[in-house]
């Protein structure tokens, strides 16, 4: 019997595609602290996180994981993350980076799938064409609030869109344009925090994470490459984007499929040794080691 027989159903050998599957996170915001904490419950064995933020007070209405004790801290989003999921999986590999993620590019390119948690279209556009390049799938989350004319208070809405090869990219979808580019260069530095609330995140990052379980157990396939899940968060529906439905190019000529590869790849540095190693069972003393580490987290910090 195991922590995750309840999720049989997902498909023979599930349970070890879910161990030995590595999730990027960048950006470890609202969106991105539920993605950590559902695919711990899960049984994701490995995470790269990468996120130059300290929590702080305004974080608390939305970040999972995020206490006051952790405020008065500054603790780097990064390591709460880390704490919380080896709290739940202590079997769980983390490998933390609290800076820039295009100074982890070297880790995160080993990801098998990466999940986007900016909110900048900027930040959105380079991480899209970071994972076309090195052929990772990309799920990028995005939420907003508009205000409604005449008094008919807010409109919450945002997408969870699957960028991966073969699909459209988040240019293609309108996600990334020229204009939403310039509009947020023309208010760096003077736009303030945007809007957003705990349970339009969570909506958002469930459907990223059924995404992410769908590509990597055989529960559930998809008709096609890629997906883009609109949400109406005043109505509580989630649909398939009519904009996804209609796209029929042969592919995307934004990333043509002669721009892949990693110029600095090195087969030399690849020996058996390390790649065994990654997914070697813990000892018995690895794992009492863990598991107390996680308790004293949970408990003390
Ligand atoms: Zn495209």
């Amino acid at each position: 019997m195991s922590w995750l027989d309840r999720q049989s159903f997902l498909g023979a050998n599930s349970e070890q595609r879910l161990a030995e599957v590595t999730v990027g996170l960048v950006g470890l915001g609202g969106g991105n602290s539920h993605v950590a904490q559902q695919l711990a419950h899960v049984g994701v064995g490995n995470f790269v996180l990468a996120d130059m933020d300290h929590i702080s007070l305004t974080n608390l209405n939305r970040l999972i994981g995020g206490t006051w004790w952790y405020v008065l801290k500054r603790t780097a989003k990064v390591a709460i993350m880390k704490r919380m999921i080896l709290a739940i999986n202590p079997k769980a590999r983390i490998e933390t980076h609290p800076k820039q993620w295009q100074l982890a590019g070297d880790v995160l390119k080993r990801c098998d799938v990466i999940v986007g948690g900016l909110d900048n279209v900027r930040g959105k556009d380079e991480l899209d064409a970071f994972c076309r390049r090195f052929l990772i799938p990309y799920i990028d989350q995005g939420m907003d609030v508009h205000k409604l004319d005449r008094g008919h208070g807010h409109l919450v809405a945002g997408q969870v869109v699957l960028s991966e090869p073969g699909s459209p990219c988040l240019r293609c979808m309108g996600i990334v344009t020229d204009e939403a580019l310039a509009e947020e260069s023309r208010k760096y530095g003077a736009a303030g925090g945007r809007p957003q609330v705990v349970w339009s995140n969570g909506v958002l990052a469930s459907l990223a994470v059924g995404l992410v379980v769908q590509m990597v157990t055989p529960w559930s396939r998809r008709a096609r490459p890629g997906a883009y899940l609109s949400y109406d968060g005043n109505s509580g529906l989630v649909t398939e984007a009519e904009r996804f439905r209609r796209w029929n190019a042969a592919s995307c000529s934004h990333y043509p499929h002669t721009a892949v590869g990693d110029p600095s790849f090195d087969i030399r540095k690849f020996v058996a040794g390390d790649v065994s190693a990654k997914h070697a069972p813990l000892g018995w003393r690895d794992w009492i080691l863990r598991s107390v580490r996680s308790w004293t987290n949970a408990l003390f910090l």
